[in-house]
């Protein structure tokens, strides 16, 4: 049980298909992880990409993880021998590495981390979400997982008709939930934004806000007392996400629920936001990103540190909006997951014929992450393996 091979492409991926809406310069690394284990005459390929919202990782994969990788040879092996073993393979992956310095080192391990995981469930014949909750000793009934529906990114022109458009859409499919950006646009117009889409939603608890870390201290206490008392789902990203100082003075003056983590990428990240960070484990959400966390060994450490300091699992809402963390959230029985139904594709959303019931989905049935129930995704993967 080897890793004989290690492919790995950058590709740009944008928000959105309209040229409007900026692409903020975003791209991704989607890897082909291949082994020596064939079925049906093909070796087992596992695929992964940099999930979305950071940069590309080809470079560290390429100089310094892939090769360590290639070179474990038989070391990647489980105990009874017959699959690899994506924790071991972590190990490998990480000997040596320094304490500190998460910066991106973390997304380059998170990518090639998700290609072991689907190459993994793949040898067992097992949906990943099934795998998982095996490799971890939960339980994992592949039941329908609550998402909620990520967008609502300012548009270059008639804003606020296609933002209510989106959102539209997002209900017309099933969803139930949404979350819009926020902190690009002075307070004023943002405030007009919410309202906007809170008409076309039963609650403002069917409404988060994101304001991607945008806010300097005092831009977030006037943000966090002109939205306090709309009483939204959540407010996410308020500010630098290691200014812990600022996130603990909103939670004491915004009674709502609050989220954080999308940028905190390591668990000692994690033990500062528990300690300095003021949020409140009865009300606030988690949005730690698995694959930009070192992966499923990051992120399981991650879900200890935050255990261990009186949270509950079901805090956690992995950002992303891809099968990975749909996967990860069914397997590990957390709050729920993003959903990206039509932005950051092909690498957003779920199986093409997934159904979005009551604002659940489930994870597909397919051996591994199931790429392959998505066309277009698949199609790039597979085009890593030409010479
Ligand atoms: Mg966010």
């Amino acid at each position: 049980m080897r890793i004989v091979d290690v492919r790995e492409r950058t590709v740009p991926i944008s928000r959105y298909a309209t040229r409007d809406v900026g692409r903020g310069g975003l791209d991704t690394t989607a890897v082909a992880v291949v082994t020596d284990v064939r079925r049906d005459g093909e070796p087992v390929v596992g695929f992964g990409f940099s999930s979305i919202g950071r940069f590309g990782q080809g470079g560290l994969i390429r100089e310094r993880f892939a090769p360590r990788l290639v070179a474990a040879g038989e070391e990647l092996a489980s105990a009874s021998g017959d699959n690899i073993d994506p924790f071991r393979a972590w190990d490998r992956v990480m000997r040596g590495e320094k304490p500190g310095g998460h910066g991106e080192r973390c997304v380059a391990v998170g990518t090639l981390d998700m290609a072991l995981w689907d190459a993994a469930a793949k040898i067992a014949g097992q949906p990943l979400h099934a795998f998982l909750a095996d490799a971890t000793g939960s339980r994992s009934s592949g039941a329908p997982v609550p998402v909620y529906a990520g967008g609502g990114y300012y548009f270059g022109a008639d804003d606020t008709a296609r933002l209510t458009d989106e959102v539209r859409g997002f209900l017309d499919r099933g969803h139930t939930h949404v979350k819009i950006k926020i902190g690009g646009l002075p307070l004023a117009e943002d405030l007009e934004r919410i309202e906007a889409v809170l008409s076309l939603l039963p609650g403002a608890d069917h409404l988060a806000v994101d304001a991607m870390n945008r806010y300097d201290p005092d831009q977030a206490v006037r943000a966090a007392h002109a939205m306090a008392p709309y009483g939204l789902r959540w407010f996410e990203d308020i500010c630098d996400p290691l200014d812990f100082a600022t996130h603990a003075r909103i939670a004491e003056l915004y009674p709502p629920p609050l989220a954080a983590g999308e940028a905190l990428l390591s668990a000692a990240d994690a033990r500062n936001l528990a300690r300095y960070g003021g949020l409140r484990a009865d009300r606030d959400v988690l949005v730690f990103d698995p694959a930009h966390c070192y992966g499923l060994p990051g992120y399981l450490r991650i879900v200890r540190v935050m255990e261990s300091a009186g949270w509950d699992r079901r805090a956690f809402q992995p950002h992303g909006g891809h099968l990975f963390s749909l996967h990860v959230a069914a397997a590990l029985g957390l709050g729920g997951s993003e959903a990206n139904p039509h932005n950051f594709q092909p690498f957003g959303g779920f199986a093409d014929d997934a159904v979005v019931d009551g604002g659940r989905v489930r994870p597909p049935e397919a051996p591994g992450i199931g790429f392959e129930t998505r066309s277009g995704l698949i199609t790039l993967f597979r085009s890593l393996l030409r010479p």
